[in-house]
């Protein structure tokens, strides 16, 4: 970091900032200039600056550096690469995730599945476990669903995302599903984030409604200090004062990620929208602006779904975006 110190402060002053820095480990370089004292301020531990901030004689602390490192493109120039089977996510193919909101029965899963499969998809999504705003609202099948699901997605070739809640619901979560998803809601569950970062699987991250793009990373930084770097970021949308749309799909956290962050990112258009209409032109322009994949919600029969029905695409719909897709990451020198 940076410190400025105000413009005649006094040398006394200037010497207990210096002291207080020294004595918690940093370097400081002192430049004196004819209007005011510049501190540069190097050390690998990370402060409060606010606590800088206060003291008497500053002016403002500059933080340099970002306060996470696994996740940081500075710590790992190269992209990262997560793998799951023979699907590879933060590659040169832009991948396409797919299913229904929730696993509502065997028979509504069998045919998502068909539908899913048909056109491509290799990665199914489904929630056993729903964070419903509501809890008078569907709740999900649970380990049943996640059962289900996982039938339906293997006996197609395909794998399986889907949300965890709680810790205590990953062992059964390693043995049905090959990427386990952190939900918008759970994005600060620091618990359950430290829990995933002991298992070898990958993780699909989503941004939490009110989160910075700083705070995703921190986030992936917990599940990463555990030692698991398989974590695939997700943008879902934040809430702003818009009310066109469920959320306010921030496309523009793709080129910000890609430049912080080595770990890949797709983008959730259902939820960012929340209107079927609107899923397609931003799945379009998700993959234009660089995204490694999107996750879409597509249901065999929308208008009977137990959730989120409006936002879900029917096969046919979601066949022809397959195919504009297509074009999309051609146009950007990628494959789908
Ligand atoms: C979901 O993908 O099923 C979901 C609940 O999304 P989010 O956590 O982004 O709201
Ligand atoms: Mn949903």
């Amino acid at each position: 970091m940076v410190i400025v110190m105000q413009r005649g402060a006094a040398e006394e002053q200037i010497q207990k900032v210096i002291d207080r820095l020294t004595g918690e480990g940093f370097d400081v370089h002192r430049s004196t200039g004819v209007e005011r004292t510049v501190l540069g301020v190097v050390g690998g531990k990370i402060v409060d600056h606010r606590d800088y901030e206060l003291l008497d004689g500053v002016k403002e602390v500059i933080r340099i550096t970002q306060p996470y490192k696994l996740s940081s493109r500075t710590f790992k120039p190269e992209g990262t690469v997560v793998g799951i089977g023979d699907v590879r996510v933060g590659a040169n193919k832009v991948v396409v995730m797919a299913g229904p909101c929730t696993v509502e029965s065997r028979e509504q899963i069998e045919s998502s599945a068909a539908a899913v499969h048909k056109v491509g998809v290799k990665i199914m999504r489904g929630g056993a476990f729903k964070p419903r705003t509501s809890p008078h609202t569907f709740q999900g099948m649970g380990e049943e669903g996640l059962k289900l699901l996982h039938r339906a997605a293997s006996q197609r070739g395909m794998y399986v995302v889907s949300e965890v809640m709680d810790h205590t619901q990953i062992p059964m979560f390693l043995e049905y599903a090959d990427i386990l998803q952190v939900g918008a809601r759970n994005m600060q569950n620091f618990n359950l984030l430290k829990e995933l970062g002991k298992i070898r699987k990958p993780v699909l991250l989503k941004r939490g409604m009110s989160a910075t793009i700083e705070e995703l990373l921190l986030a992936a930084e917990y599940i990463m200090t555990g030692g698991n770097h398989q974590v695939i970021l997700c943008e879902r949308g934040i809430r702003t004062f818009e009310s066109a749309t469920r959320n306010t799909l921030d496309l523009s956290a793709i080129p910000v990620v890609k430049k912080l962050s080595h770990l890949p990112i797709v983008v959730d258009p259902s939820h960012g929208t929340g209107r079927r209409d609107k899923v397609p032109p931003m799945a379009r322009a998700a993959v234009a602006a660089g995204a490694d994949g999107v996750l879409i919600e597509v249901h065999p029969d929308p208008d009977k779904a137990l959730c989120d029905g409006a936002q879900s695409l029917l096969p046919e719909q979601f066949e022809g975006l397959m195919k504009e897709l297509q074009l999309i990451a051609s146009a950007v020198g990628r494959t789908l």
